[in-house]
């Protein structure tokens, strides 16, 4: 059973305290799992902006506008108001990814769409349509989001901003390991590692929002410490924030 939890629809009483968390970083530096647990925590709502990008770029592989990693921008821009995106909860609490109201959620995380979401992610037309559904989504506040461009364009009033990193090998192991937990055992630790070099340089390359570290970012690194260890971290400066809030 899936359960809708796209924000307008999401009825929730807003604290005073409520506010916006803003986590921004480098590729698989551990964004979604520290923004996870702490909107459970603060019984927040978590947005993955990345698995937005994700679905655009999806979306324009099944449409044949990307061929030898070049893509058609002109058809995708025009389509762009056909492209639906949102999320749902499923029955073990997971959020779920929909395009056009299809779960998407194993799909967008393929190494095939890693490929070619950040060339998509580069076109300010798609930004700008992106950008607009997150502000949206987290004007409510009471809201965890995490992607490239949150501190600094989507909800650069964040309370609290947090900038992942972590050691290339350390990001490479663990997200290696995760493609083959979700069955996609062909793809070899070198093919991740480069992917992932690959969407941070062109991350901070592009001329739209480039990926960078806010000013009043706080650096997390994330190469040697638990999972744990991460999320008492941040929980203690949300937890700060809140505070400053109220
Ligand atoms: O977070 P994830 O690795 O799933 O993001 C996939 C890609 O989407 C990034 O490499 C980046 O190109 C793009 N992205 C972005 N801005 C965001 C989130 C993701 O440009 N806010």
């Amino acid at each position: 059973m899936l359960q809708d939890v796209s924000p307008m629809y999401h009825s929730y009483e807003i604290y005073n305290m409520s506010i916006v968390i803003a986590i921004d970083g480098y590729s698989s530096t551990g964004k979604s799992t520290i923004a996870k647990r702490l909107a459970e925590a603060l019984d927040y709502i978590y947005i993955d902006t990345g698995a937005m990008y994700r679905m655009v770029a999806l979306y324009s592989m099944q449409a044949g506008w990307v061929s030898d990693g070049r893509i058609d921008k002109d058809a995708l821009v025009a389509a762009l108001d056909q492209i639906e995106l949102s999320f749902v909860r499923d029955a073990s609490g997971e959020n779920v990814a929909m395009l056009n109201g299809l779960n998407v959620e194993l799909a967008i995380r393929s190494m095939a769409v890693s490929q070619v979401v950040s060339a998509i992610s580069s076109i300010s037309a798609v930004r700008q349509k992106l950008v607009a559904q997150q502000q949206s989504m987290g004007q409510s506040k009471a809201v965890v989001l995490d992607g490239r461009d949150i501190g600094t364009v989507v909800f650069p009033e964040a309370e609290l901003k947090i900038f992942m990193t972590a050691d290339s090998d350390v990001r490479a192991s663990r997200r290696h390991a995760e493609l083959q937990a979700k069955g996609q055992s062909q793809v070899t630790l070198s093919a991740v590692r480069d992917n992932l070099l690959q969407r941070d340089e062109a991350d901070q390359a592009r001329s739209d929002s480039p990926l960078l570290q806010a000013k009043d970012a706080q650096l997390l690194d994330n190469s040697t410490i638990t999972p744990d260890e991460v999320f008492q971290v941040a929980l203690s400066w949300a937890m700060l924030a809140i505070a400053g809030k109220a």
